[in-house]
């Protein structure tokens, strides 16, 4: 183990940069395209992933067979094991830390409301503690959501817009976990960048997504149920495709300035951004299965509903100038082009090679 983790975190002879990299949730979907695009480019990457039940397991293990063909270590292991943490840092040296495991879907909450403390306060929490103490301090880039953006009616979403508001406890975590890498910044002098992703869909996607299910039951047949706001008003997403997501995570990765503490004493002024990535052109939900019907060349058979108070909100929409002007952040694809690559994955995945769920 201990070996395959420093293998794994070795930067090849073409890095640019020589960025030995942490990504927490290196199994879901966010994580493992970043793990490859990192590792791609010659980083030292360790994924951390526990992976957890909360949707097939198969596809989470499927996601990291391809990794481990590129040559990254995904450890199992869960973000609150302060031990396993501890020994990961004694064996690499990390500059950085991209931090994606996390309970994600704002629905769940109502069945297991505990897994969204454990994993996105207690479990960053824990993070931080060991990413303080290290020496030298890694920079932290680390996954926040559009869902902090709440029952906000102004759009489109801006960094300095109000977030106090959130409509689910997944958006509360998120929003709780801003103003704790926020403390940590300010006390440690970690240095910190928060991203807020907006609806991230693409191939290797979570088959909790809108996108994704839809799929599948239109494929099969079955009954897929939409919802609408008052007065038959739309439900709209801004959806943004995961290579033009994990774009912005690089290079949020490569602006982030050094952390300026080590062994948990500050030492300066460290920094702390937040920024949206988001693709700036909401669809409504009615669109994304129009064109999902179009691809599959099937009907949908749809059933209208009132939008419950389960945690969704009904729109988002990034602004997204100050990544732009910060990152270079130029998301480049359009709701169709990025679907047609989903579908194309889904059926090899799914039908053709006939996976289990
Ligand atoms: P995902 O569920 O596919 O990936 C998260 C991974 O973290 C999973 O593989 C899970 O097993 C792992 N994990 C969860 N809790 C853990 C723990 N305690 N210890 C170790 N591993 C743990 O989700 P994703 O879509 O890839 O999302 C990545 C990040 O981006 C998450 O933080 C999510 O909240 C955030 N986000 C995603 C979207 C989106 O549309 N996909 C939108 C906004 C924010």
């Amino acid at each position: 183990w201990e070996r395959r983790v420093r293998n794994s975190g070795q930067p090849t002879s073409n890095s640019i940069n020589g960025h030995v990299v942490l990504v927490t949730g290196a199994a879901g979907f966010v994580g493992s395209h970043l793990s490859l695009a990192l590792k791609r480019r010659g980083d030292g990457v360790v994924g951390l992933d526990n992976f957890n039940h909360y949707y097939d397991v198969n596809l989470k293990k499927s996601r990291q067979r391809l990794l481990e063909k590129a040559g990254i270590f995904v450890v199992n292991g869960d973000l609150n094991d302060k031990e396993l943490l501890d020994k990961l840092f004694d064996v690499v040296v990390f500059t950085h830390v991209m931090h994606l495991a996390a309970q994600a879907g704002v629905r769940y909450a109502m069945q297991n409301p505990s897994s969204y403390i454990n994993s996105n306060v207690a479990g960053l929490v824990n993070l931080l503690e060991v990413c303080k103490s290290a020496n030298p301090q890694p920079a932290i880039v680390w996954a926040s959501s559009s869902s902090v953006y709440g029952l906000n009616s102004k759009v489109p979403f801006s960094e300095k817009d109000r977030t106090d508001q959130p409509a689910s406890l997944y958006a509360a975590t998120k929003k709780a976990g801003e103003a704790i890498t926020h403390s940590y910044n300010h006390i440690y002098g970690l240095s910190i960048t928060g991203l807020r992703f907006f609806t991230v869909y693409g191939p290797w996607g979570r088959p909790d997504m809108a996108y994704f299910f839809f799929t599948k039951d239109i494929l099969k047949g079955k009954e897929i149920t939409i919802y609408e706001g008052p007065d038959h008003s739309s439900v709209a997403r801004d959806f943004t495709y995961i290579d033009d997501v994990v774009k912005g995570c690089v290079s949020a990765l490569d602006t982030a300035k050094k952390s300026t503490g080590s062994g948990g004493k500050k030492k300066g002024t460290a920094q702390y951004r937040i920024y949206n990535l988001g693709n700036t052109t909401p669809v409504p939900v009615t669109k994304l299965v129009s064109i999902l019907e179009k691809l599959l060349k099937t009907k949908a058979k749809k059933k209208m509903l009132p939008l419950p108070r389960n945690g969704d909100v009904k729109f988002t929409h990034a602004n997204i100038t100050l990544a732009q002007n910060e990152l270079g952040y130029r998301p480049t694809t359009d709701l169709e082009t990025g679907l047609k690559k989903f579908v194309k994955w889904y059926v090899s995945h799914y039908q053709e090679k006939k996976s289990s769920w």
